[in-house]
């Protein structure tokens, strides 16, 4: 492997009219893991969508492994190893445990035991014949965040993966993060919990209003600053 595992070139990206992402520059070296830190509506989302597939950006490119991948659906994404964990959990909730758990395994994937996911999520165990919407919120975060222990992905974007639940359930969440990134599975993760995140992180960007206003290593970022600016929404 030359490159990063990912890499954002120039990118632009919005809805309709509406430009969101304005000329971003990112970087995620393989098995490192990056933090995207910024206020409420400054595009950490949306340039989720677009590192992952879902949105194609206005300008620019996306590569992955040194091959562009700007125009490849998030299934052909998935097959470069890149991993989405989307914002509200994307599991479906009238199906059981062990569906939604079925259902995440890549295709081409021959192995398709679920032990990978319920090794890290034991509590998983006994909910197998359940069905998802029935589990606490938690169980249901552990079932998306099974996705990221199928098929080997060299990528995992993770979008407030611990938004919501309770700061025990938020430690056996960052556990997770902490064993894919043990295993040299690159991350990028957006997270409210500030300081949890730059535990992990190894470098930060900080977005605001859609462009990039500071990247850095996680030690050298002033997190005073970085709380004025979430305050103050600049
Ligand atoms: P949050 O922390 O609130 O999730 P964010 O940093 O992830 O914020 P985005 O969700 O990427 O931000 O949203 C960036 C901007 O794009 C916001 O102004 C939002 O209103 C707008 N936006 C997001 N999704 C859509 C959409 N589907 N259609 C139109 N505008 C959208």
């Amino acid at each position: 492997m030359t490159g990063p595992q990912l890499r954002l070139e120039g990118v632009s990206a919005g809805y309709g009219r509406t430009t969101v992402l304005r000329d971003i520059d990112l970087e995620i070296p393989a098995a490192s893991v990056v933090a995207l830190l910024g206020s409420n509506g400054a595009g950490k989302t949306t340039l989720l969508r677009v590192a992952s597939g879902l949105m194609r950006p206005s300008v620019g490119h996306v590569l992955v492994d040194d091959q562009d991948v700007t125009h490849e659906a998030p299934s052909e994404r998935r097959r470069h190893g890149v991993c989405l964990i989307p914002e509200g959990r994307g599991i479906f909730r009238s199906l059981t445990v062990r569906e939604n758990l079925l259902l995440q395994i890549p295709p081409w994937e021959k192995d398709t035991s679920l032990d990978p996911a319920l090794e890290m999520f034991p509590a998983l165990r006994t909910r197998l014949g359940d069905l998802a919407g029935r589990l606490s919120g938690g169980q249901q975060q552990m079932v998306a965040l099974s996705r990221a222990f199928f098929g080997s992905p060299s990528l995992v974007l993770l979008d407030e993966v611990s938004m919501g639940l309770a700061p025990i359930v938020v430690d056996t969440i960052f556990e997770a993060l902490h064993v894919l990134a043990a295993r040299g599975t690159a991350l990028l993760i957006v997270e409210q919990y500030v300081s949890r995140a730059l535990a992990v992180a190894d470098h930060v960007y900080l977005i605001g209003h859609g462009s990039i206003i500071f990247q850095g290593s996680s030690a050298s970022l002033d997190q005073a600053a970085v709380m004025r600016h979430y305050l103050s929404h600049d």
